[in-house]
């Protein structure tokens, strides 16, 4: 049997792939690239180390999380990349930013000891560092549908009045367990707390990312082969499940212990 021909060449960007990648997230890389070749398109995995250069041609992004050292060493990489991922990042290119990366796609970081790890300034987002963690699964609403996750990490995350969130909780703590939303999006830059990792276990937002890359690599509109997506689906909708099932619960009891104690009792 004869290989169609391909649709076109697609290069993804992994910046950081030993600094930050960590809960599993080069499986948002082997997602993007397994899923852009079912598509019909070839694509180039780029590993971005600090000191490279970036490629010339780069059409997809994807940035892992991490922890606060791995934040610090990619700090003066990311100075000096900066204003190429500011232009493409205006121009429409696709970029994912899972954690630690979306902390430094913001304004700032500031840790918990008040070391101030400078950001890119690309989504109006800062974070602080908290004494406490917000760890667990967490639900989303998004614009591609509900999303699933896993969240570990103890920056709290504000928006700017402007920033449009990524998603709204519904079971979990998102930006900073305070003000009910997750993550940032501006263009088409999505970034968010959600390891899991996030895109195999939600490929819709997965085939949003390579249908503006596709178009970018290609100067056409995406042509999405049919994909079975079924089992991905299964796990989804059942963890989804679970974790709004338990969150419920968890809000039942804490009521309950709230009105016996007449205390203040967190409903996470
Ligand atoms: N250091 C960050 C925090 O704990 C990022 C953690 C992560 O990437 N999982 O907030």
């Amino acid at each position: 049997m004869s290989t169609p021909p391909s649709k076109g060449r697609i290069v993804l960007v992994h910046l950081y792939p030993r600094e930050m990648s960590i809960y599993g997230d080069l499986g948002n890389t082997r997602c993007l690239a397994a899923r852009i070749r079912r598509h019909g398109y070839e694509c180039v995995v780029h590993d971005h180390h600090p000191g490279m250069p970036l490629p010339e041609q780069t059409h997809l992004f994807m940035g892992g999380g991490g922890q606060d050292s791995g934040q610090s060493r990619v700090e003066d990489d990311l100075a000096v990349i900066g204003d190429r991922l500011h232009g493409l990042a205006s121009d429409g290119t696709p970029m994912v930013m899972i954690c630690g990366m979306y902390q430094m796609f913001g304004h700032a970081f500031i840790t918990h000891d008040g070391v101030d790890l400078p950001g890119l300034g690309i989504l109006d987002v800062t974070t602080r560092g908290q004494s406490t963690r917000m760890i667990g699964g967490i639900v989303l609403d998004t614009g591609f549908g509900e999303v699933v996750g896993f969240e570990n990490h103890s920056g709290a995350t504000m928006l700017g009045s402007g920033q449009q969130p990524f998603g709204q909780v519904r079971a979990g703590f998102g930006n900073n367990g305070v003000d009910g939303t997750e993550g940032a999006r501006t263009h088409n830059v999505i970034g968010s707390y959600l390891h899991g990792p996030i895109l195999p276990a939600n490929p819709r937002v997965a085939d949003a990312l390579i249908a503006a890359a596709a178009e970018r690599a290609t100067g056409r509109p995406f042509e999405p082969a049919e994909l079975d997506d079924s089992v991905a689906d299964e796990a989804r909708i059942r963890q989804i499940r679970r974790l709004l099932s338990t969150s419920a619960k968890s809000a039942k009891s804490a009521k309950g212990a709230k009105s016996a104690k007449g205390g203040w009792v967190s409903s996470r």
